[in-house]
C-alpha cells in the first residue's frame, strides 16, 4: 500500500519538474495508454507548466488502432526520440522495469521514476512507488495522482482515465467494481465524455474482416475437460497467417479471449497470438479458481490472478503444453 508521504513526495517532485517524462508498458491496453495520455493531458494544461513527453517501446511505433480515438495520441513521441537519461519519469500499468521495452534504459538512468500500477507483482521498480494491487485500474492512482496534483478534470482527461477504467473492470463486471469505482466512473461522466461511444470504439467495431479471423480462431478452440484437475481449460490460437490474410494488426486479436473464456466447462482460457515477428503473446484468464498470474510468471510473463499473459519464443503446441504442466501443478 502506498503512504501518503510517498503520494506527496511524487506531487513535489512533479511540481518542481521542469521536463516530465512519461512511459507506458509495451503493446500498451487503454489502461495503459489511457492513464498516461490523462497525465500528458493534465500536465500539459497547467500554465507554465512542466514539458512533458510520452511514449512506449514499441518498434516500430504504431498506437493500436483500437485506442486511437484517445485524444493525445498525435502527442506521442517515438521511443527512438526519448530523453535517455529523463530527469523525471513516470510508469504506467507496468510491474516491472521489463515491460517497458526499450525504454527501460531511460527509466534506470531517470533522477526521479514514479511508479503508477496495480499489479500484486509489482517489484517496485521506481524511486516512487505508487502501486496499490487492490486498485481496478492503474487510470484509478492516475486520477488520485491528477488529484493531489490540484489539476480539474477535463474531457480529454476524462476520456483516457474512463477507458482504462472500463478496460480494467470488463465494462464494470469484474469483483474489482467498489463503491469507488463507479464514484471515479460518475466523475469522469460528469466532464461531459460520451460512454456509449467509448464502450463503441472499445468493443463493438471491427473492421468485416475481423469476422473471418474470429472464425478461423473460434473453430480451432480445444476443450481439455480433465486439465486442472477436471476444472478444464479452453485454448485456441490466432496466426499470423490469419491476420495477414484479413489484413489485420494484432491489437485487433485481443477480443479473442472474451469469446472463448465464456465457456462453461472451463475454469482457465488461453489464447495464443501470434505477433509480427512470430513471438507467440499469450493471454490466459481463469474464472475463480486458479491463480493465473502464477502460472504466466513463472514462463517469463505476469497479470493478475484472474487475467495474466507472457510472451512465448516457440511453437504453440509447446507453448500450451508448458501452460497445462504447470495447471496440472496448480
Ligand atoms: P492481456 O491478456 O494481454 O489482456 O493481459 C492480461 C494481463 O497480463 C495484463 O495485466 C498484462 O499486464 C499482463 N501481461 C500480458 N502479457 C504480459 C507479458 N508478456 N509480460 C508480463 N505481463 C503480461
Ligand atoms: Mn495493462
Ligand atoms: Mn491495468
Amino acid at each position: 500500500m502506498t503512504t501518503s508521504s510517498e503520494w506527496a513526495r511524487a506531487v513535489k517532485v512533479i511540481d518542481g519538474a521542469g521536463q516530465v517524462c512519461l512511459a507506458c508498458h509495451v503493446r500498451p491496453d487503454a489502461d495503459a495508454l489511457g492513464s498516461m495520455l490523462a497525465v500528458l493531458h493534465a500536465l500539459a494544461s497547467r500554465p507554465g507548466g512542466a514539458e512533458v513527453i510520452g511514449s512506449f517501446g514499441d518498434v516500430p511505433f504504431k498506437v493500436p488502432a483500437i485506442l486511437r480515438f484517445l485524444p493525445g495520441a498525435e502527442l506521442l513521441t517515438a521511443p527512438t526520440k526519448y530523453p535517455a537519461r529523463p530527469e523525471v519519469m513516470l510508469s504506467f500499468d507496468a510491474a516491472s522495469v521489463d515491460r517497458l521495452g526499450p525504454l527501460s534504459g531511460p527509466a534506470s538512468a531517470a533522477g526521479e521514476l514514479i511508479v503508477l500500477d496495480h499489479h500484486a507483482s509489482n517489484t517496485r521498480f521506481g524511486t516512487i512507488n505508487l502501486v496499490d494491487p487492490a486498485a481496478a485500474a492503474t487510470a484509478v492512482l492516475a486520477a488520485d495522482l491528477i488529484d493531489r496534483l490540484a489539476i480539474p478534470l477535463t474531457e480529454q482527461i476524462a476520456l483516457g482515465l474512463y477507458a482504462g477504467l472500463v478496460t480494467d473492470t470488463g465494462s464494470f463486471k469484474f469483483s474489482a467494481t467498489t463503491p469507488e469505482v463507479h464514484e471515479l466512473a460518475a466523475r469522469l461522466l460528469a466532464t461531459g465524455i460520451d460512454p456509449g461511444a467509448v464502450s463503441r470504439e472499445l468493443y463493438d467495431r471491427a473492421p468485416f474482416t475481423y469476422i473471418h479471423m474470429l472464425a478461423s480462431a473460434l473453430a480451432r478452440a480445444v476443450l481439455e475437460r480433465e486439465t486442472v484437475g477436471g476444472l478444464g481449460l479452453v485454448w485456441t490460437t490466432v496466426t499470423r497467417a490469419d491476420r495477414v490474410q484479413a489484413g489485420l494488426s494484432l491489437d485487433v486479436a485481443e477480443s479473442v479471449i472474451d469469446e472463448i473464456r465464456r465457456t462453461d466447462e472451463a475454469e482457465v482460457a488461453v489464447v495464443l497470438k501470434e505477433d509480427d515477428a512470430g513471438v507467440w503473446q499469450v493471454s490466459m484468464r481463469s474464472k475463480s479458481l486458479v491463480d493465473v498470474s502464477a502460472i504466466a510468471t513463472a514462463l517469463g510473463g505476469g497479470g493478475h490472478a484472474r487475467a495474466a499473459g507472457f510472451s512465448y519464443t516457440g511453437g504453440a503446441d509447446e507453448a500450451i503444453r508448458a501452460v497445462r504442466t504447470l495447471l496440472d501443478c496448480a
